[in-house]
């Protein structure tokens, strides 16, 4: 079900839990900024997840309220995490949804990295 991507942090979303290590993940990638790890029902070859460690809700409440040098830090990982994947060369997308009309489901901000394969015309 399609959360609201406003208001205040659930501190008991599932990822959440997954950072506090409740609860175990497929990790891929993880530093100061971010840990990453593979979506429980990938919809590509290649569907990682990519989430601050800090606790935001949404997109907007990230860049509103995370200060500029993690912005920097959460976007430059993400890029790291899709050139160590190997998806420089065939392509790849990056999406974020907020809120319920954009169908986001879990209300901790995060980066969908999908690729590995071509993918269907945008939105995937
Ligand atoms: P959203 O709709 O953008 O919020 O995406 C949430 C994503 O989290 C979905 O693609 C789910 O498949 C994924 N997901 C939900 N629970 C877990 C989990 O426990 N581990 C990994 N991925 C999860």
């Amino acid at each position: 079900m399609a959360v609201n991507g406003t208001g205040p942090y659930d501190p008991d979303n599932i990822f959440a839990k997954i950072l506090r290590g409740d609860i175990p993940c497929k990790k891929v990638f993880e530093n100061e900024w971010v840990l990453a790890f593979q979506d429980i029902a990938p919809k590509a070859a290649v569907h990682v997840l990519i989430i601050p460690k800090k606790p935001y809700v949404s997109f907007i409440d990230f860049t509103k309220s995370a200060p500029t040098d993690e912005i920097s830090g959460v976007m430059k990982s993400a890029g790291q995490i899709a050139s160590d994947l190997g998806l420089d060369d065939k392509g790849y997308r990056v999406i974020t949804n907020a809120g319920e009309n954009g169908g986001q489901e879990v209300p901790h901000f995060h980066l969908h990295l999908l690729g590995g394969q071509s993918l269907p015309p945008f939105p995937v």
